[in-house]
């Protein structure tokens, strides 16, 4: 079985016990924040090495990172093969600045997107646009599922009822 399809089989059954996949993806959340604010730091450094070294560079467990490429693979210039990699495919996390932001509105990761990183990269004005562009264009990404009783995947050490997945607005909006 290919690895990604491991990680789908693991982080997306609805038959699982409900407590595995919240710790699950609480920590896929973390870590994949984590490794974020590390891209977001060199935006014009491609990083690139095996699944393995990937993994191994972030200190992560490999299906962690197999899930990370599966999210980030429709925002890179050049997608991986993610459906058939293995551990010692090559991949690339050389991404595109725009197209990886307006993803992360898409997926309604305000955590991602509201990365002070970002600040270095794009100012105020072109992560407005960005929001915007990206809201008017109708697309929606789906969100990866978080539970109410969650930890927020921002990193506040609220339940994620309490923090961003309370409807409200964010700094974006007027
Ligand atoms: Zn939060």
């Amino acid at each position: 079985m290919s690895l990604l399809k491991q990680w789908r089989d693991k982080a997306y059954d609805e038959s699982a016990n409900k407590g595995d996949l919240q710790r699950l993806w609480a920590d896929y959340f973390e870590k994949e924040k984590n490794i974020y604010a590390e891209l977001l730091k060199t935006p014009d450094e491609e990083v690139k090495g095996t699944v393995r070294e990937l993994a191994d560079k972030y200190g992560i467990e490999l299906m962690t990172m197999v899930g990370f490429l599966d999210g980030i693979n429709d925002s890179l210039k050049t997608p991986n093969p993610i459906d058939d990699m293995e551990e010692d495919t090559v991949v690339s996390l050389g991404f595109d600045k725009e197209l990886l932001f307006k993803n992360m509105v898409a997926a309604g990761a305000d955590w991602l997107y509201g990365l002070p990183e970002w600040n270095d990269i794009f100012d105020e004005e072109t992560q407005k646009r960005l929001y915007h562009e990206q809201k008017a264009s109708g697309t929606v990404k789906k969100a990866k599922k978080i539970y109410p009783n969650d930890p927020c995947p921002c990193g506040s050490g609220k339940k994620y009822k309490k923090c961003h997945g309370k409807n409200g607005k964010n700094r974006f909006e007027e």
